[in-house]
């Protein structure tokens, strides 16, 4: 098995050898956003310095050069998930239009009064606003499924609450807030019993699982390039082909046509046709640069660094008196939520950021979660492969510090 160097794998990311103040910044982040390897910014530097044209549109050396660079990643994102075929990926501008292409197109359509949409307590607002929106449109009901005392979809919950009436079940892989694996292969299954379609957002999987689309046989999995250390604007969705092929586009005009005249329009084939007007090529691009990370890299040591630094940082979290972590266990992927008892979030994470260390305070988009365990607020550490022991020592004395009253 090839070994994983967090070290040899830090040095691709300029950022982290920025100096705030005296020390280099530990960014704790990373479920917000990850930071750019130096290939992938070059990427997107390259693209508008020797590559820049649009896509599939003109019939010149440049566009064809474009569109060859553009395209070819597309089979890299059915390489990495495991889609059977590559007009199965289509690109968006990040997890949520993901998510309100779905809403959009599949929800408003095909989902009527009386039916049922099912999320969970634990979604990101992306997975919750858009099906509040095809509800109230619709007239159908939202059911929210319970989370367990450790934080992950309570299954007997889902078994009771998932019927014969529900349309679609649209749950999160990981959630953002408490970094468990949701049991979504069962969630599927039992989605499957009433022939109800499932969405499952891998936002924060991509990353740090591995994820097989047809080993869970979801209809629908999404989620966004820069959580996994590629560009910001560019998302991916993905559909079961048949599926995607029975539901209306999304948005109108250039790129998604096949032929327009006044007296009728047909539309294009898959993937073009939910691709309306000019995309993110320099994004797309850059995307594909960095999914060679995960393609051709050693991504199984990587993931097994990433679960070493999980559980060093869960043992040294729990020796602080003061950390009271949202639910119970260590998280699946090194992303923690803690209060710190007699300090508000926000003061924590100013103390934090006053060291150079970068962590999230607040609800993180997950305001009905953190409204279930009473709180307005909480702390998050998020870590990515390039995080190291070390920083995590660092933390844990700021947070030390803090208990005892020094600065
Ligand atoms: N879903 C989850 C679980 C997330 O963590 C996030 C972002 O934090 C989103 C959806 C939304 O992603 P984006 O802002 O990239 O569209």
């Amino acid at each position: 098995m090839k070994t994983f160097s967090a070290t040899e794998f830090r040095k691709q990311f300029p950022i982290l050898q920025t100096v705030s103040d005296s020390d280099n910044i530990i960014y704790f982040d990373n479920a917000a956003t990850s930071q750019k390897p130096v290939a992938v910014i070059n990427a997107l530097h390259d693209f508008y310095l020797n590559n820049n044209a649009n896509v599939h549109r003109a019939s010149h050396f440049l566009s064809a050069k474009a569109t060859k660079s553009y395209e070819v990643v597309r089979a890299k994102v059915q390489s990495l998930i495991k889609a059977k075929f590559e007009n199965e990926i289509i690109w968006t501008k990040g997890t949520t239009e993901s998510i309100n292409l779905v809403a959009q197109s599949y929800g408003l359509n095909f989902i009527k009064a009386e039916d049922e949409i099912v999320i969970s307590m634990g979604e990101h607002h992306a997975n919750i606003v858009p099906w509040q929106h095809v509800a109230q449109q619709t007239g159908a009901k939202l059911i929210i499924l319970p989370l367990d005392d450790n934080g992950i979809i309570d299954l007997s919950e889902a078994e009771r609450l998932i019927t014969a009436k529900c349309k679609l079940v649209a749950v999160n892989h990981i959630s953002n807030v408490i970094g468990k694996i949701n049991p979504v292969k069962q969630l599927i299954t039992l989605a499957q019993k009433y022939s109800a379609k499932t969405l499952i957002d891998g936002a924060q999987a991509v990353a740090h699982i591995a994820v097989d689309v047809q080993e869970l046989d979801c209809d629908f999995y999404v989620f966004s390039a820069h959580k996994m250390y590629g560009p910001t604007g560019v998302g991916v969705l993905y559909g079961k082909q048949a599926l995607l092929e029975s539901m209306p586009p999304y948005q109108f005009g250039g790129e998604m046509i096949k032929k327009v005249s006044f007296t009728g329009t047909t539309y294009n084939e898959l993937p073009h046709r939910f691709e309306a007007g000019t995309p993110n090529i320099a994004g797309v691009v850059g995307l594909g640069t960095c999914l060679d990370i995960f393609i051709e890299k050693p991504i199984l040591p990587m993931i097994d660094y990433e679960q070493q630094l999980c559980h060093y940082l869960y043992q040294q979290l729990s020796k602080i008196e003061q950390v009271q972590f949202l639910v119970k266990g260590c998280p699946d992927i090194p992303v923690f939520s803690f209060t710190f008892s007699g300090f508000h979030h926000q003061d924590v994470a100013s103390h934090l950021d006053s060291k150079g260390i970068a962590v999230r305070a607040g609800h993180h988009c997950a305001m009905p979660l953190l409204e279930g365990l009473g709180l307005d607020g909480s702390i998050r550490v998020s870590l990515a492969a390039y995080n190291t022991f070390n920083e995590v020592d660092v933390l844990v004395k700021q947070l030390q510090a803090l208990c005892l009253g020094e600065s």
